[in-house]
């Protein structure tokens, strides 16, 4: 039975929780996975702590050392960028903030209690707690796929790639099956098409009846030009029935294909990491986390939770395609995508609000606000929609490069990485 939580709004002593923080003392926030929406409310909170009533003490909980911008992991096939520029390490990041990072697992969440359960370290009390643990591959059902295929989510996933890429350093041919069409194989597919050139054939193979299914329709076409370009053979409507040692095996047009593949890479979706813990809190058939407009969890509002975890509301659009105000009811109809975009933008709304929260002030619903897609489509190449605009080729590639350097963590990673660019040294 959860005890009645901590609330601004409440201006009952006796409805604090038993480890609510006494008037002046110092605040504990946790906040649990440093991705794009926990590192950055971590940053956001540091930012805007001199505002905050009483002082407080930042605690993240995350199990790598090195944060992951992952839009930008596939650059690391091509050699167009270096890990330390997509992937610096926390401590580098968090060195000069009130930020503590304690590298370690959380395991259980005791809300009642306010408490976090780490793997290895001591157990972590808080006021204040920010859930934003991401997604992890979808558990494959396909046999023989977690055996001989490769996963693409992290910057261990990129390294084990490479490492495989530079055994087959001497072959003549390469061969290399994707598995999926989504927005990973499109650009897996582009990336490892340019790296190997004439050695390699790279085949895209999709259950669905077409590539990029959520995307607009002019990304959908850039990415089929660039894919065609490239010599991709791509199978849509395509069932995949097993993964060996030599290849992938599919139902085609009423047959079964065999893909001879050195490298089958499985890309074919995520689903949001659970919650951790006894009270696990209503979710929506795809495992999100129903939230608040302000991002907290219902009965709970000292927690927040963001990112790939959580259903965040995001404005819906009418029959003549104009947007709709946001829901403030949830659960929502219309939920952001499970997006860095999503994540980034809620990082910093999340942090407001836990500052408006200590400070007794009303907190505002969060507003995801879509900028538009990019995708990467070959070594220097991307498309770039949003604002009415499209644009593909070069330029394509130098804007989303130049739109990612925006996002990339803390002012002090984003000046070295330029200074890297502009040929100076570091
Ligand atoms: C290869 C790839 C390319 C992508 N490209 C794009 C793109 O181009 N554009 C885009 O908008 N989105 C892209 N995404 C999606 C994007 O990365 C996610 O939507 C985004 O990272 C979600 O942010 P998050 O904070 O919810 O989770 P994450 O950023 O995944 O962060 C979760 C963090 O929690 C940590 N964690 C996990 N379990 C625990 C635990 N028990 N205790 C403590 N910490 C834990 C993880 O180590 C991780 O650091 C891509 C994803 C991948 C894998």
């Amino acid at each position: 039975m959860p005890l009645k939580p901590f609330t601004a709004a409440s201006d009952d002593p006796a409805a604090l929780s038993p480890s609510a923080p006494s008037p002046g003392g110092t605040v504990k926030i946790c906040i649990l996975g440093g991705g794009f929406g926990g590192l950055y409310c971590a940053l956001s909170l540091h930012q805007r702590s001199r505002r905050s009533p009483r002082p407080i003490h930042i605690t993240l909980v995350e199990p790598r050392d090195r944060f992951n911008f992952t839009p930008l992991l596939y650059e690391l096939l091509t050699q167009e960028l270096a890990p330390w520029e997509i992937a610096p390490a926390y401590r580098e990041l968090l060195k000069h903030t009130a930020v503590n990072l304690r590298q370690d697992w959380a395991e259980h969440i005791d809300l009642a209690q306010q408490c976090v359960t780490l793997r290895h370290g001591e157990p972590l009390t808080y006021d204040y707690l920010v859930v934003a643990l991401g997604s992890q591959m979808r558990p494959p059902a396909t046999p023989g796929s977690q055996t001989h295929s490769l996963p693409f989510n992290t910057l261990q996933d990129a390294e084990q790639l490479e490492r495989r890429l530079n055994d087959l350093e001497q072959s003549p041919h390469v061969g290399v099956v994707v598995a999926g069409a989504g927005p990973s194989g499109v650009e897996l597919a582009c990336k490892l098409s340019d790296r190997l050139g004439r050695r390699g054939q790279v085949t895209l193979v999709d259950r669905r009846g077409e590539i990029l299914r959520s995307y607009p329709q002019r990304i959908q076409r850039a990415a089929a030009r660039a894919l065609s370009k490239r010599g991709v053979e791509v199978y849509l409507n395509a069932a995949i029935e097993a993964v060996d040692a030599s290849g992938l095996t599919f139902g085609y047009e009423g047959q079964t294909h065999h893909c001879q593949a050195d490298i089958a890479l499985w890309t074919v979706g995520t689903v949001p990491r659970p919650w951790l813990g006894h009270d696990v809190p209503n979710s929506t058939s795809f495992g999100q986390c129903q939230v608040k407009p302000t991002l907290q969890l219902p009965d709970y509002d000292n927690v927040f939770v963001l990112g790939d975890m959580a259903a965040m509301p995001a404005p819906g659009r009418d029959s003549k395609g104009s947007q709709e105000p946001i829901q403030n009811e949830y659960p929502f109809q219309n939920r952001a995508p499970t997006t860095a975009q999503a994540a980034y933008q809620a990082g910093p709304a999340v942090a407001s609000n836990v500052l408006a929260l200590i400070a007794n002030r009303s907190l505002k619903p969060f507003r995801y606000n879509h900028l538009g897609d990019m995708l990467t489509l070959g070594q220097g190449e991307a498309v770039v929609c949003g604002f009415g605009l499209c644009i593909t080729g070069r330029l394509g590639g130098l804007s989303r490069r130049w739109a990612y350097w925006l996002r990339l963590p803390t002012p002090a990673h984003r000046w070295r990485v330029l200074k890297h660019w502009l040929g100076f040294r570091n």
